[in-house]
């Protein structure tokens, strides 16, 4: 017996019951995006490993531990040096390649960018984490992006996004990093107040105190909890100017009657926020339950070789999303009419029909053999059709067809009279 395949670990078919909501996600984001003013980029799905080192920090447990790197054939004719690459773990580090390889920053102060795709991350998979996963995300880049306001609207997007698709139990966290010199302050204080208590912290906090003392804050072992629980953290650490910058983006968030939740321990994991950072978790999904999260990011753009200037994104998992949706939510698929032919010659004018009907928009379909009008009719119900249209003799002879109504079962007939589809097509385009 030839081997029978299956998914490589931490990867999910997502199959024809499910894509309709997948498809309604898609949809609802395109919409959501472009009211925004936010415009789709599509990068490739794999970059140079360098590019994520540099961009999420070479001490980021992505960095570390996830990156799935592809190993390119070795050609003899392949002239070209080789270069790791590896396939996308997070998507802001590819679109501001994008950005700085396109000189978009020439063309405009303030570009607004969304995206949907797949991101890949070597985790151990569990309920809620995948090593292919995907995330909606934007990204707003350019010397006009440096304000307050942006924030806000950038978080309200990631709530409106929430929302729109259905969500209602979820909370935002916002905190703030400051410049990078806050940050650098607020890794000293840390370093100090943790050092007492070094030996207590798990072995992977005391290596995070001396490569990203930040990672502390969020380390999910007790003991490491606990001690994180006693610290002072009061926001001391910030500059007048980035407090005051933190102040408006708080009030806007009121402003507009956006209910947040502040954390001081809030820091993500990479190396590149600075200043606003947020987490959205949902309650109902146990101990994944970060929905999205993002901040902004006023050096990045620089340290990838492009001009100094500032950003802000988010990325939400639509896995995630579609967990904490639950089990209710399917969308229904159906069709707006199945054709049933009675007899060969009635099969030939239903299947012109079908195509006829096809050019016009209309979702159709029918079966490609003749079978007994049960069994079409059980296709029909399949298929979930709306209505049914019945050719037979005596439709052949009257020059006419049969509507049927699937939900109340009422029938009428449709003239085709000289072959004239117009009445036809103009009842099914209003039902549709
Ligand atoms: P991050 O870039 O890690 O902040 O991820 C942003 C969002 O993507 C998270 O809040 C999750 O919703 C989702 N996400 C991240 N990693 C995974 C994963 N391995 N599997 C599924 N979803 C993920």
């Amino acid at each position: 017996m030839p081997k029978q395949f299956s998914l490589p670990r931490g990867t999910a078919d997502i199959l024809p019951d499910q894509t309709p909501l997948w498809q309604s996600i898609e949809k609802k984001v395109h919409e959501l995006c472009s009211i925004y003013g936010y415009k789709e980029i599509r990068t490739p799905l794999f970059e140079e490993t360098e590019l994520f080192a540099r961009s999420m920090g070479q001490t980021s447990d992505v960095v570390l531990k996830q990156m799935l790197n592809i190993m390119p054939q070795n050609s003899s004719e392949d002239k070209e040096p080789k270069i790791s690459l590896t396939l996308r773990p997070e998507n802001t580090a590819s679109v501001v390649r994008s950005y700085v390889e396109n000189s978009i920053d020439k063309k405009e102060s303030l570009t607004k960018l969304y995206y949907i795709g797949p991101m890949f991350r070597g985790e151990r998979p569990q309920k809620g984490r995948l090593r292919q996963f995907h995330q909606v995300g934007v990204e707003v880049l350019g010397p006009g992006s440096a304000f307050p306001y942006l924030d806000v609207e950038v978080i309200a997007l990631s709530v409106g996004i929430l929302k729109a698709l259905g969500l209602k139990n979820f909370t935002l966290k916002i905190n703030t990093l400051g410049t990078s010199e806050d940050k650098e302050n607020f890794s000293k204080y840390l370093r100090e107040a943790l050092a007492l208590r070094l030996k207590d912290l798990c072995p992977d906090c005391q290596s995070r105190f001396e490569r990203n003392v930040f990672r502390v804050l969020d380390c999910k072992v007790k003991t490491c909890k606990e001690i994180v629980k006693n610290l002072k953290l009061d926001l001391s650490y910030l500059s007048p100017d980035s407090r005051n910058y933190f102040d408006l983006v708080k009030q806007g968030l009121l402003q507009i009657g956006i209910d947040f939740t502040l954390d001081p321990r809030l820091v993500r994991g990479l190396d590149y926020y600075t200043h606003t950072v947020f987490e959205i978790t949902g309650s109902s999904l146990g101990s994944q339950d970060a929905l999205g999260a993002g901040g902004r990011y006023n050096n990045l753009v620089g340290e990838l070789g492009g001009p100094q200037i500032d950003a802000i994104g988010f990325a939400l998992g639509v896995e995630r999303i579609i967990l904490a949706l639950g089990e209710t939510q399917t969308v229904e698929d159906s069709i707006d009419v199945f054709l049933i032919a009675m007899d060969e010659i009635s099969f030939m004018k239903a299947f012109t029909l079908l195509n006829i009907l096809r050019s016009s928009g209309i979702k159709s379909d029918m079966s490609y053999r003749l079978s007994s009008m049960k069994s079409q009719m059980r296709s029909a119900n399949k298929l979930n059709a709306k209505l049914v249209i019945i050719i037979g003799e005596q439709e052949l002879r009257k020059e006419m067809v049969t509507l049927k109504n699937m939900k109340d079962g009422s029938q009428k007939e449709v003239s085709m009279k000289n072959n004239n589809y117009e009445q036809l097509i103009k009842i099914l385009t209003e039902r549709s």
